[in-house]
């Protein structure tokens, strides 16, 4: 049986702190799984540069200057995660048989990396590793996460809970991903809409070694905002049900209003205007807005402006 050649695609942001460990660490563990007959001998590993402000191209040109086994990727700007991982995916599709994207930062434990090609080999098309312990992450990462999953089932979005972006995908999955033409690329959401025999690699979520989080609150917010309004109507349902809701409550307070005027405790016109007045703005507005929201995703989409734009490529 032929051995797959393997890319580990690394997205990477202001990660000087920790890029050389990260480097050496994945270097050996692929000379470990080589050795071992794992993986064909000329795999690879994939640096993308999101638009780092720090050194973090700089150490990924040096690291290719030495080995050319390491490909730098150079964004223009920085563009996020989801699309910095895009951009070494399909960069490289066709030099590739299975991709597995990793962060930089070690969090994951890179131990599942040699499960996650066992489950290839036994004919999975994409593995999703799953963190099993949470434990080292801070209380409210663990339960901002958690709801963020549980919120993301129950509004049908197809998620697999406690699966970040840690997973390996055959070149033909990848090629399938490339015709979701979508900016907003949630992979968590969109990877499972692909199909394909799937399996699950159970790693435990390690701390991380150097470098501080780029996913500040407002950014994992705005994230998992984006998460639920790419994928999800429910949203807009719910304000129906709203509106509904309210109106039904006007209905009672025009009843109230006409029984009070039939027995005489009223001062004309003040409930009658004010209370549906303010009911029926506020629902409106709530409406509006949420409507707002996905116009803005189908102007952001009909633009059809590119996910990332790379500006050069080393060893390729
Ligand atoms: N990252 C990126 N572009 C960004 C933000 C993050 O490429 O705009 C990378 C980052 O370098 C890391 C991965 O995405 O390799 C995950 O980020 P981080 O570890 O900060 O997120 P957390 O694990 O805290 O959710
Ligand atoms: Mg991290």
């Amino acid at each position: 049986m032929n051995l797959s050649r393997l890319l580990l695609v690394v997205p990477c942001y202001n990660e000087e702190a920790i890029l050389n460990l990260t480097y050496s660490t994945l270097k050996a563990y692929y000379a470990g799984i080589k050795e071992r007959g794992l993986i064909a001998a000329d795999s690879k590993i994939c640096f993308v540069n999101d638009g780092s402000r720090d050194k973090t191209w700089d150490i990924i040109e040096e690291l290719c200057s030495k080995d050319d086994t390491i490909i730098g990727v150079k964004l223009s700007r920085n563009f996020g995660h989801q699309s910095a991982i895009m951009a070494g995916l399909e960069n490289y599709i066709d030099d590739f048989d299975c991709f597995i994207t990793i962060d930089a930062d070690l969090q994951d434990d890179i131990n599942a990396i040699t499960s996650m090609i066992e489950k290839h080999r036994e004919g999975a098309m994409v593995v999703y590793g799953v963190r099993g312990d949470r434990s080292s992450d801070t209380w409210f990462k663990r339960v901002s996460a958690e709801s963020f999953y549980v919120i993301m089932q129950k509004m049908g979005v197809p998620v697999v809970f406690n699966h970040a972006d840690f997973r390996l995908m055959d070149r033909r999955v990848l090629q399938e991903l490339g015709n979701f033409k979508e900016i907003n690329m949630f992979l968590r959401g969109i990877v499972p809409l692909v199909g394909f025999r799937n399996d699950k690699v159970i790693y435990n979520r390690l701390e991380r070694t150097a470098g501080e989080t780029k996913y500040p609150l407002s950014k994992m917010l705005l994230f998992a905002w984006n998460g639920i309004t790419s994928f999800s109507t429910f949203p807009m349902r719910l304000v129906l049900y709203f509106g509904v809701f309210n109106f039904m409550v006007a209905m009672v307070i025009v009843a109230y209003i006409f029984f009070s005027y039939i027995i005489g405790h009223t001062v004309p016109g003040w409930t009658s205007t004010m209370l549906p007045l303010t009911f029926f703005s506020g629902s409106n507005m709530m409406a509006l807005g949420l409507i707002g929201e996905y116009i803005g995703k189908i102007y952001e989409e009909v633009k059809g402006r590119p996910r990332y734009i790379i500006e050069k490529t080393v060893n390729e």
